[in-house]
């Protein structure tokens, strides 16, 4: 593998600069990779974080886009599972050692040198290359692959719904079936009715669980009952906290802005998780006692490894699990940014329509 290729894509040349089209290179199919024309491209809070160098982090220029659904249009020679012509996706990971006990395992996203990450990330395990040495994201014309990271989406699944399966999907899938939310009888909390959020309600509803989506917006409430929440919390509302208080076993929140996770601990009962999804940067400050009271766990996670996020594309296409999308173009980037910015007020995911930005 060492040939590069020209591809067109969309990213900012700086934190303050306008979206605009660029020049990348990627490298042509080596024997294990699959290349792919993008179709569409997820919009995740993520990506806001990262141009807006929210961490201080990123490279620049940077094309962000980590929820990329295309078709199959060149494979390598040891390629096995994929053809040309099929529909595939790309999540949040590129690239791991997949020599470590985790990458075996499954979880790469977790492996022990570093995945990764499908932009803005520094290329070091090899089954990928750019001409700058950092990854490029799916706001752009094709990508390739090694096969191991790439999800098969069913030929009769939508590819324009497909894209957020690959983060935002698997993020909230992810820690359901680690807390045990799978085969339902849980009652599920959602926090924050965003890209995520929305994921979340749909698939703890269809895994069996009892749904409470909870928002700091009243307006969502429709959207969230129709896609499957049983009970609608609002949380700048102390009557409506009240009335949720002490019912909620497990907890997931998607927050993308400072918070403390204090003000929802009351929600949850005896033996309650909260897992934190919000990449926030403030720190939260939080009392023992109540922890202590009713054993309550509070935890983290992200995204998933490849096999359970082809779990989750599966689950999604049988149970019929589509996210609630707004196709836009690359010339609106800078203003779908900058709603997700100051806050994601419908319940929607933004997908960038490249062949409409060509
Ligand atoms: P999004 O579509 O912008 O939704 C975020 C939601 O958070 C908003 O719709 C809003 O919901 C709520 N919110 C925003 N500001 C708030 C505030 N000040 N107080 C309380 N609630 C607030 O974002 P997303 O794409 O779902 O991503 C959510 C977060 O997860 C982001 O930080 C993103 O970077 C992160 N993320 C993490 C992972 C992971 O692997 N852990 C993966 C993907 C994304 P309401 O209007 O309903 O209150
Ligand atoms: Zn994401």
């Amino acid at each position: 593998m060492t040939d590069l290729y020209d591809t067109v894509a969309w990213g900012k040349s700086s934190k303050d600069s306008k979206f605009s089209q660029l020049k990348i290179q990627r490298n042509l199919p080596g024997a294990d990779d699959v290349t792919f024309d993008l179709k569409y491209c997820g919009i995740c809070h993520t990506d806001v974080h990262i141009a807006n160098n929210d961490w201080g982090t990123t490279t620049f220029p940077v094309v962000p886009g980590h929820e990329l659904a295309g078709v199959v249009s060149a494979i390598g020679t040891n390629v096995t599972k994929f053809k040309v012509g099929d529909q595939v996706g790309v999540g949040c990971i590129v690239d791991s050692c997949l020599k470590c006990r985790n990458c075996n395992d499954g979880v790469e996203h977790i492996c022990s040198g570093k995945m990764t990450m499908t932009y803005d990330s520094k290329i070091s395990h090899g089954h990928i290359k750019t001409n700058s040495g950092i990854t490029y994201g799916g706001f752009s014309t094709s990508q390739t692959v090694n096969e191991r990271f790439l999800i098969k989406i069913p030929a009769e699944y939508p590819l324009e719904s497909a894209g957020p399966l690959f983060c935002s999907a698997i993020t909230m899938y992810s820690p359901l079936c680690h807390w045990k939310a799978a085969s339902g009888g849980l009652n599920v909390g959602v926090i924050g009715i965003g890209g995520l959020g929305q994921m979340g309600i749909m698939l703890a509803k269809a895994m069996g669980n009892k749904v409470t989506a909870i928002s700091t917006s009243p307006a969502k409430q429709q959207d969230a009952m129709e896609i499957g929440a049983d009970n609608f919390i609002v949380s700048t509302d102390e009557a409506s906290m009240l009335s949720g208080a002490d019912t909620l076993d497990l907890i997931l929140n998607t927050v993308s802005a400072n918070h403390q996770i204090e003000h929802y601990l009351p929600l949850l009962r005896r033996d309650g998780s909260i897992v934190q999804l919000g990449l926030v940067g403030k720190k939260h400050e939080i009392a023992q006692i109540p922890l202590m009271r009713k054993r309550i766990q509070i935890s983290g996670s992200m995204i998933g490894g490849i096999p359970e996020t082809q779990d989750c594309m599966d689950f999604c296409a049988k149970h019929k699990i589509f996210s609630k999308i707004k196709l836009v173009k690359a010339s609106e980037l800078d203003h779908v940014f900058s709603i997700l910015e100051q806050k994601n007020d419908q319940v929607v995911r933004y997908v960038l329509d490249i062949e409409a930005s060509k």
